[in-house]
């Protein structure tokens, strides 16, 4: 009984280090692969990101090592993994409509920073965002898209401009997750064209 606690034990601990234990990536080369990623996609027809059996085995066994966080809208048109041209176990995904930042995104960030060694953060709004349309007109919402929109319209206080507004919003959840996290990781604001396919890095 001793002996299978002892084996059970060193097994958890195994599987924790290794978690810790994978290769990490520094930020200035998440940012370039992401940056790559892009410029292949804006060209692209299909997908080329590496979805292989031998990846999804080799990513089962040996744990997921992504080398970027990424937080964007839920919005169907704004699909991080075809963007950058990723594949399976490249980046570490938050979406939620409007890519605001609440406890839960916050904990998903922390969690891919401090066990999966993710060392950049992006915050990738995009054109034509319904959750900050609503906000900026003040369409009455009901039920809990509220949630949504308070922290949109906190972010974007007067702007009545579309795009400037999308960028003001993004801005807010990287001043956000800069002041959550910026000791540990590299946060950097992104917006992306939905009819382009091209992401524009916030300086
Ligand atoms: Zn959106």
């Amino acid at each position: 009984m001793k002996k299978i606690l002892v084996i059970a034990i060193a097994l958890i601990a195994g599987s924790f280090v290794f978690a810790h234990g994978g290769k990490t990536v520094d930020a200035a080369t998440a940012l370039n692969n992401l940056k790559t990623g892009n410029s292949k996609f804006i060209k692209a027809k299909k997908g080329s990101g590496d979805i292989s059996p031998a990846r999804r085995r080799d990513t089962a066994k040996n744990g997921q090592h992504p080398y970027a966080t990424v937080i964007t809208c839920s919005d169907s048109r704004a699909v991080p993994e075809s963007i950058f041209s990723c594949g399976i176990g490249d980046i570490f995904t938050i979406r939620v409509a409007g890519n605001v930042v609440d406890p839960q995104q916050l904990g998903s960030i922390e969690y891919a920073a401090e066990h999966l060694g993710t060392k950049l953060v992006v915050i990738l709004g995009h054109t034509n965002c319904g959750a900050v349309g609503a906000a900026l007109e003040e369409v009455p919402v009901e039920g809990y898209i509220h949630y949504l929109t308070d922290d949109i319209k906190a972010a974007i206080g007067d702007e009545k401009d579309y795009a400037k507004a999308v960028e003001l919003n993004t801005r807010a959840v990287v001043s956000e997750v800069q002041k959550e996290f910026g000791e540990m990781v590299t946060v950097v604001g992104a917006i992306y064209d939905i009819e382009t396919g091209e992401v524009f890095w916030l300086e």
